[in-house]
């Protein structure tokens, strides 16, 4: 016979995004019923407490905007981790001459985040307090990115205030030796779950429901007698199919309820699969996609369709934002088509592989997979090889081309910095930026970083020998340098391929198709007596209209929509090499195509994209 049932609180803390719910806390809500005697689950969505915390305590000068800043930039700088130290540690200010010279030496403005810091302790103080008035059992907390330090604040409180209460952390942040470093270095984090969680939280509760031993719980971190850390055997990965549909009703009463709910536009999010198909072959040198869970496992496509159907009826919302690292290429012809006749207006982000057809482009969007991420990076194929992508630089550029034509918003950055590349892969691609103007131009432009888990982190032998944790952890962590080590995900290491005069170019050039695209547009329009038209509006370029022949002209150029080598087309439309060779370096040399890699592409679009304004 066992005791009353087990009572859970699960924290989402401080600097979750306030537009979404929390996906691990809504998962493991879901995930309870399979206990053996279900516990009461309770969650308390701090993060959301956080900002409004900061609006009322300010008299309405620290907003959701500035939050964000924190949230989403600050990631790269330890931003918000730093805001919660001074809780952490009992000091006001803690290391904040150190912390703001690193701020000032990486160029980056500190938003709000030194007043913010003002209000932490007292906000630490209130958020245990109120989730200790739960009376819970246990206390977890799901980290990722930001929410480490004050995950670690309130666990700490939480434990003075009443040590009997059990505290468990998991998530991204505790993946493979972080885990165990976070609990080996910080002794009020009773339990860690490192890897992904369903199984190993039902096995925990389980097991503190008396049905199982603490060493049978998988991925477990736990305190033997003498204090020592003891790590379980790694939990498995798990099949999709079984991981519960989340269960977001506990976020939605908590954002409505919320004073920042004025300023978001909230959004569902999603996971269809896990791991990446294309890395389980050929992980992408930079990608820090933990190797224990690289192995892809998607969810049928009818679970997918029911799930999606249950969520937007229940909450009434078309805003889905999926997490899976890549699309399966099985839902081109099993969930993407059963979207599409849904017409449910859809809004869809995903991340793709880029080396799609133009049919599943337009596949994509009818849909509603109206935002994607196609991990683009960059536009020499030399450069791709590099990083592993096993995608043609045209291949992108056709990509880009056919999302521009289907109204599709595709997010990418142009990431430069590795072993092996040199200057000349850039000058070739950078003389032709101007000629993308109409296409949609990345973010920015940054060096990689060292990731753990990723090729370059494991494998020094390609090229970053260097491994010490970025600048900004010995201002989050009281620890020595081998613990900082095990705890970091992101490191300094040696400064490879370009180097910062053509790094500065690149960025340059960036900004430049950035400031052209808003008004720029290159159409194609076949005449009736099968001349094309294409109509250039592209910033840069002569404003005019360029007729391309019936015949030889346009079916050269037609051809090459799709990426090819000049001799193919010439071979396959029967007219000499060298002919279509001088047409291709003259159509190169006004923007028409583009060429890298010994292929070209077209790159007019066969309509006009809404930004023009003319669709
Ligand atoms: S970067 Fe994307 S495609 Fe490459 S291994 Fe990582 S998840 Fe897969």
């Amino acid at each position: 016979m066992k005791g009353p049932l087990v009572r859970i609180a699960l924290v989402s803390a401080p600097w979750n995004l306030l537009e979404t719910p929390s996906l691990p806390l809504g998962i493991l809500s879901a995930a309870a019923a399979g206990c053996q005697r279900p516990p009461e689950v309770q969650e308390f969505y701090a993060n959301l407490d956080w900002a409004d915390y900061l609006l009322d305590a300010s008299g309405g000068d620290l907003t959701p905007a500035d939050y964000g800043y924190v949230a989403n930039l600050g990631v790269w700088y330890g931003m918000g981790d730093w805001v919660f130290t001074s809780a952490l540690y009992d000091q006001p200010d803690w290391h904040r001459a150190e912390f703001t010279a690193h701020l000032e030496r990486v160029g980056v403005p500190p938003g709000r985040s030194f007043e913010m810091a003002q209000h932490a302790e007292r906000f630490v103080e209130l958020t245990a307090r109120r989730i200790l008035a739960s009376d819970p059992d246990v206390v977890g907390f799901s980290s990722t990115f930001q929410q480490n330090i004050a995950s670690l604040a309130l666990a700490r409180r939480i434990k003075q205030l009443r040590p009997e209460v059990r505290t468990l952390m998991g998530g991204g942040n505790c993946a493979g030796s972080m885990g165990a470093a976070i609990h080996r270095n910080f002794d009020y984090v009773d339990y860690v779950i490192s890897g992904e969680a369903e199984d190993s939280f039902v096995e925990f509760v389980d097991h503190l429901d008396g049905y199982r031993e603490v060493s049978e719980v998988a991925g477990l971190s736990w305190r033997a007698e003498d204090g020592s850390t003891v790590v379980n055997k790694p939990a498995g990965a798990v099949r999709m199919e079984s991981a519960p549909c989340p269960d977001y009703r506990a976020w939605f009463e908590a954002v409505n309820a919320s004073a920042v709910r004025p300023f978001i536009q909230p959004k569902l999010l999603y996971e269809a699969a896990r791991g990446c198909w294309w890395g389980e072959k050929h992980t992408c040198t930079f990608c820090g996609l933990n190797q224990l869970t690289i192995g892809f496992r998607s969810r049928p496509a009818e679970q997918v369709l029911a799930h999606l159907r249950e969520m937007i009826e229940r909450y009434r919302l078309l805003d889905v934002v999926a997490v899976d690292n890549i699309l399966d290429m099985a839902y081109l012809k099993s969930l993407l088509p059963q979207l599409a006749a849904e017409d449910w207006d859809l809004h869809f982000y995903y991340e793709i592989k880029s080396n799609l057809r133009e049919a599943d482009v337009r596949l994509l969007r009818r849909a509603g997979l109206v935002q994607v991420q196609p991990g683009i990076e960059n536009l020499s194929s030399r450069v791709l090889k590099i990083m592993e992508k096993g995608v043609h630089a045209t291949q992108n550029v056709v990509l880009l081309r056919d999302c521009e034509e289907n109204d599709i918003t595709v997010d990418w950055n142009y990431l430069y910095g590795f072993p092996g590349e040199s200057d000349e892969d850039y000058d070739e691609v950078l003389a032709q930026f101007p000629a993308l103007a109409h296409l949609q131009p990345p973010a920015g432009s940054v060096r990689i970083i060292l990731e753990r888990f990723s090729p370059y982190f494991e494998r020094p032998e390609l090229g970053f020998g260097l491994r010490r944790p970025a600048a900004h952890y010995e201002h989050l962590y009281d620890l020595p340098p081998d613990e900082l080590q095990e705890i970091a995900y992101q490191f300094v290491t040696d400064e490879r391929g370009i180097g910062a005069d053509k790094a500065a170019e690149v960025r340059a050039a960036v900004r430049q198709w950035r400031a052209a695209y808003p008004q720029s547009s290159l159409t194609l329009a076949p005449d009736e007596d099968g001349s094309l038209t294409l109509a250039d509006r592209r910033t840069g370029w002569p404003q005019r209209e360029v007729r391309l022949a019936a015949g030889c002209e346009a079916a050269a150029y037609t051809a090459l929509l799709k990426p090819r080598r000049v001799e193919a087309v010439a071979a396959e439309l029967g007219i000499a090499a060298a002919d279509l060779e001088a047409l291709v370096a003259d159509w190169q040399r006004q923007g028409l195509v583009f060429r890298e890699g010994g292929r070209v592409v077209a790159l007019a679009t066969r309509c006009t994209s809404i930004k023009s304004g003319e669709a």
